[in-house]
């Protein structure tokens, strides 16, 4: 049978893809590229934000018409099917088997039902093993970075977030599984890892999240670690000290803030303050100045008054973030934030959040300028020149470079490279080999 896996939302979403499509092709499945392709559809939804559920939806209109046309088994999984569950057969009777997030190696079982002819199958139940997956089983997409996944769920409780009802408590990965991974990865060629966790720096399986980027970065043949997402009640003064020190630790960190205003703060049950997180990037000292720092912005959350949003803009002047994901405050069922009077009208909200990418924008254009004239490592990350005839590639700080190679050069896909930064976008750096 030919499946095809479609996901939507973050990293984690992204490796439970990579999870999934292993589970399957151990049994024999194909993997293809396309809908058109397949006769299994599963979708690995993300209930983030009210636009990628309704892309989810929208999909699903197109399958129910493909599966008039001819026999297909359609599948969903991911945050929306753990929260909606049985609700999904009845907004989408045309779906076979809804898969819980807790329970992803059920997947074959779940098939094998539907194909013998089950109808609405179901198992949305926690499996206390779900986190201790075997990396052999996980069939991934990138060659040259591997996601690995440290800890799932989380033990905090922000108030617009779904994610503690649908992945649970936190579960941590035993240390010596992880460096297993990382070890049989390096072996089989990869060179970069990005370990995941829905709070990734809360880890605490068997040592302390620093500790095992320690650990990591003593395998033998990797060359750079990423991590996502941190928050910053666990930012500890051992985890700045690794990052500003330790080589192999990519020099960038991602620490989401949502609002520069505490009433926001304690409104969406973030746990600190403005002045905490910024002492927390105290904790990097003068090493600060050798990463590149970004963070999240929720714009209108409910309640948030001009002076709450000026006070964002005030902080995201002060630390002059290098980048930013920001986006309009997403209502989201089943989370406690729902329960708030959110009566800003969306003209402000939008003019809000378009005022704060300006700031960011010009903001990354000067981080961006700062590197013109240097020489730093990259990663290629495309396997031949674009049509434009530069190569794709990455440097540590994430930052994305346009590197020019002159038309005889043929670079290795996966491989660090030096390059010389010749100018700067907002968007991207120009770079050229040296
Ligand atoms: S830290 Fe907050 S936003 Fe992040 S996963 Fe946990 S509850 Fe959600």
């Amino acid at each position: 049978m030919k499946f095809h896996i479609q996901t939507w939302g973050c990293q984690m979403n992204d490796h439970d893809g990579e999870k999934l499509s292993g589970l399957l092709s151990v049994e024999g499945f194909e993997p293809v590229d396309s809908v058109e392709q397949a006769e299994l559809v599963l979708l690995n939804t993300c209930s983030i934000r009210e636009k990628a559920v309704h892309k989810v939806y929208s999909e699903l209109g197109r399958l129910r018409e493909v599966k008039q046309r001819r026999p297909l088994l359609v599948g969903v999984t991911g945050c929306p099917a753990q929260q909606e569950q049985a609700a999904l057969f009845k907004r989408a009777p045309h779906i076979d088997f809804v898969l819980g997030t807790m329970a992803l190696k059920q997947l074959p079982r779940l098939v094998a039902e539907a194909q013998a002819g089950m109808t609405r199958v179901m198992d949305t139940g926690e499996y206390p093993d779900n986190h201790l997956f075997p990396s052999s089983v996980t069939r991934r997409r990138d060659t040259a970075k591997a996601l690995v996944t440290i800890t799932e769920g989380c033990n905090h409780a922000c108030t617009y977030c779904i994610v503690p009802t649908t992945r649970g408590a936190e579960r941590h990965r035993p240390c010596e599984e992880v460096l297993a991974e990382v070890r049989s990865l390096a072996t089989g060629g990869y060179r970069e890892v990005e370990l995941l966790g829905q709070n990734v720096n809360s880890y605490a399986g068997g040592c302390t999240f620093a500790e095992l980027l320690e650990r990591v970065s003593e395998v033998e043949g990797l060359e750079w670690i990423r991590f996502t997402t941190s928050h910053p009640m666990n930012f500890t003064r051992e985890l700045a000290r690794v990052l500003v020190t330790n080589p192999k630790v990519a020099p960038f960190l991602h620490l989401p803030l949502q609002s520069g205003s505490d009433r926001v703060l304690k409104r969406m049950s973030r746990e600190y303050t403005v002045a905490e997180y910024l002492e927390r990037l105290e904790y990097l000292g003068e090493g600060r100045a050798k990463l590149t720092l970004s963070t999240d912005f929720i714009v209108g959350f409910p309640g948030e008054t001009d002076e709450d949003f000026e006070a964002t803009m005030r902080v995201l002047d002060e630390v002059a973030f290098d980048g930013s994901f920001s986006f309009i405050y997403s209502p989201r069922p089943g989370t406690p934030s729902l329960r708030l009077k959110d009566d800003l009208p969306v003209g402000v909200k939008s003019e809000r959040l378009t005022r704060l990418q300006q700031s960011q924008g010009r903001l990354t254009q000067a981080s961006n300028d700062r590197f013109v004239g240097r020489q730093i490592p990259v990663r290629i990350e495309t396997h031949g020149p674009t049509e434009h005839g530069w190569w794709l590639a990455r440097s540590g700080e994430w930052k994305t470079i346009h590197l020019v190679a002159g038309p005889d050069r043929s670079l290795p896909f996966g491989e660090l490279v030096q390059a010389r930064i010749t100018m700067a976008s907002p968007h991207f750096l120009g770079a050229e080999l040296v």
